[in-house]
């Protein structure tokens, strides 16, 4: 994502997408919410609004699918639930919520997960609710270019939350389609706790963004937990030290932090990223590039 990729319409689409998700994080927490409930709302409108890569706006596989994946983590608890494939799942976030909260679980796939997110009345869609002109042109795109199966260098837009709430707990919430033209069947790193999303009270809450693969390989968020409940390391330099690691195995991408002090971090090696930052001390900040 570079300033040449986007002009001034989407820019503009893109900041009022993250405006509206700060919002409803915001509204949570101003209400005594649980930081759980903040990442839930948040993640929810982005999954609603097809600017972003999750939900509705989801990028395809490369056989024109889309699967999608989400997880959401309590700090306090370290309860977590994931999904991983799911075609049908309005809100992933949602299920991967009630993963965590109805049943012993904590990641179920493809057609287990559709069934359990029937049989707990999360909202069920066809799946051209997804599908946008714009990401079947990014494929088409791909396909063209003969790029292979993955897009790792064009864009991600994988969406996540972290909150901390007046009770000094964390949590955090990502969800994503994956990247364009990935392989039917393949899992990122969003849905895999420790991987892309991870909270722990002892550290902080983090979820990620970027190639997948590496990050998968990093243990990104966990390392990131670890590093500052072990070590001693801010936010910031936990994320900048764990993004280097990525960096020399090849990846690239971005994550957010928030700690149980509300120490926060916005960290990323891409040109930009998505990204909207708020606290109880007026604090508002969105922004796309580095
Ligand atoms: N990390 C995501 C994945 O590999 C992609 C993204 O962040 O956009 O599935």
């Amino acid at each position: 994502m570079t300033r040449k990729t986007f002009d001034a319409a989407a820019i503009a689409a893109h900041e009022a997408g993250l405006s509206a998700a700060l919002d409803a994080g915001r509204r949570v927490l101003a209400g005594g919410g649980t930081a759980l409930d903040a990442v839930t709302a948040a993640v929810c409108a982005l999954e609603d609004d097809p600017h972003f890569n999750a939900g509705r706006g989801a990028v395809f596989t490369y056989h024109g699918t889309n699967e999608l994946d989400a997880a959401i983590m309590a700090g306090d608890t370290r309860a977590a639930g994931a999904v991983a494939g799911v075609m049908h799942t309005r809100n992933p976030v949602k299920l991967a919520r009630t993963v965590m909260e109805a049943g012993p679980h904590v990641f179920l796939s493809g057609a287990g997960a559709e069934e359990f997110a029937r049989d707990h009345g999360v909202e069920h869609v066809d799946p051209d609710w997804f599908a946008t002109p714009e990401r079947w042109r990014q494929l088409e795109e791909l396909k063209s270019r003969k790029l292979g199966w993955f897009d790792s260098g064009m864009k991600y837009g994988t969406v996540g939350a972290v909150a901390r709430d007046a009770a000094g707990h964390v949590a955090a919430a990502t969800s994503t389609g994956g990247l364009t033209g990935k392989r039917w069947g393949r899992i990122g790193d969003s849905p895999l706790i420790g991987a892309g999303t991870y909270a722990d009270d002892r550290a902080g809450a983090v979820s990620c963004t970027g190639s997948g693969e590496q990050f998968i390989r990093a243990g990104a968020a966990h390392e990131i937990c670890a590093r500052m409940r072990l070590t001693g390391e801010s936010a910031d330099q936990a994320a900048a030290a764990v993004l280097a690691e990525i960096g020399a195995i090849g990846g690239v991408g971005g994550v957010i932090v928030v700690t149980p002090a509300g120490e926060t971090a916005l960290a990323f090696t891409t040109p930009g990223m998505f990204r909207a930052r708020a606290d109880s001390t007026g604090l508002e900040e969105v922004a796309i590039f580095a």
